[in-house]
């Protein structure tokens, strides 16, 4: 369906678990609350949702990997009629020994967050010795056979920026797209505007990638590049030195049952009241739709935002 602005809203972001197993520097986690909705509570809110025109679900967190219901969840979700894809989001230090699994469960392709090749910097981002394990997952993934293996990597200026090189060297060597996203104000590194490095500061330290055009222009928020011999993509994801709130169609299904219309701001409507009524539970759902804001105002009004676990990466 289409929100109030005309935008179509077909891409649904469910965070299983507000949990982690790392405390990601930027993320700002904060302590778990509330109850985790269930597989079978999932099936029947993503049923919803695809009623309203979601066609693409993506299963993030917290740390979706911490649930141990996940391969049945992305059973459950796969096999709803309509759902066109689904994909995960991971920190990956779990995914070696869950990737065939979950690739058999239904899973079409796996975001694995990646801010550094270095394993002290990567300990100091992170709090835990888990670059090993996460590169074991992405070579995994890899064998596993999802359709798209992509790296996500935020760097924070003074933290991990000089992990760019051997971001892109990753994407050259390997059959895995490596975007680079914008760190947003989730935490007090992401309002310190100073600590933010922009997509185009980016590009200068590599004259060398030429622009792809877009596979599915729209489809993406994400831009993406090359170079000679490179078996990945490079890509980037810029909310805030490039906005694209305009095209926005996404919406989010927290991990204890509320719909979030936008990543910037606090509104939620809680849907648990609904679910034995599917009828008003579309109702709420398209309720949230129309009431999406025309975007975020990184930089001048951060709202009441949460940290990123709370909210679903
Ligand atoms: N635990 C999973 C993971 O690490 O991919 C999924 C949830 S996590 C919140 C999802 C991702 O959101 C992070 O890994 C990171 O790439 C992104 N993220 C978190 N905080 C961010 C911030 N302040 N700015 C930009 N991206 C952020």
């Amino acid at each position: 369906m289409r929100d109030g602005f005309g935008r179509e809203v077909d891409y649904l972001r469910v965070s299983l678990t507000q949990r982690c197993d790392l405390n990601c520097l930027y993320c700002g986690a904060g302590c778990p609350e509330g109850e985790e909705l269930t597989p079978e509570q999932i099936e029947i809110l993503v049923r919803a949702f695809v009623k309203t025109g979601v066609s693409k679900v993506r299963l993030t967190g917290g740390e979706p990997l911490l649930r141990k219901d996940l391969a049945e969840i992305a059973a459950r979700v796969r096999a709803i009629p309509g759902v066109k894809t689904l994909a995960l989001t991971t920190n990956g230090v779990c995914l070696a020994e869950k990737a065939q699994a979950l690739r058999q469960a239904g899973v079409d392709a796996v975001n694995v967050s990646l801010d550094s090749l270095d394993e002290e910097v990567y300990r100091r981002l992170t709090g835990r010795n888990a670059l090993a394990s996460v590169l074991r997952g992405i070579g995994a993934a890899l064998d596993a056979g999802f359709q798209r293996v992509r790296v996500n990597a935020v760097l924070i200026r003074g933290e991990n920026d000089t992990q760019a090189e051997k971001l892109v060297d990753f994407a050259r060597d390997n059959p895995v797209d490596v975007r680079f996203i914008e760190l947003m104000p989730f935490s007090e590194q992401g309002k310190n505007d100073a600590l933010v490095i922009k997509a185009a500061e980016l590009l200068e330290r590599f004259p060398y990638l030429t622009p792809l055009p877009p596979k599915n222009p729209g489809e993406s928020v994400a831009k993406y590049y090359t170079a000679p011999g490179f078996k990945g993509r490079v890509g980037f994801i810029s909310p805030v030195s490039e906005k694209f709130c305009a095209r926005c169609s996404r919406v989010r299904l927290l991990s204890t049952g509320e719909v979030r219309p936008c990543l910037a701001y606090d509104t939620a409507y809680d849907l648990k009241p609904f679910l034995n009524d599917e009828n008003r539970l579309i109702e709420a759902i398209e309720k949230a739709i129309r009431s999406k804001p025309a975007g975020h105002a990184f930089g001048c009004d951060y709202g009441n935002i949460h940290a990123m676990n709370k909210i679903g990466g």
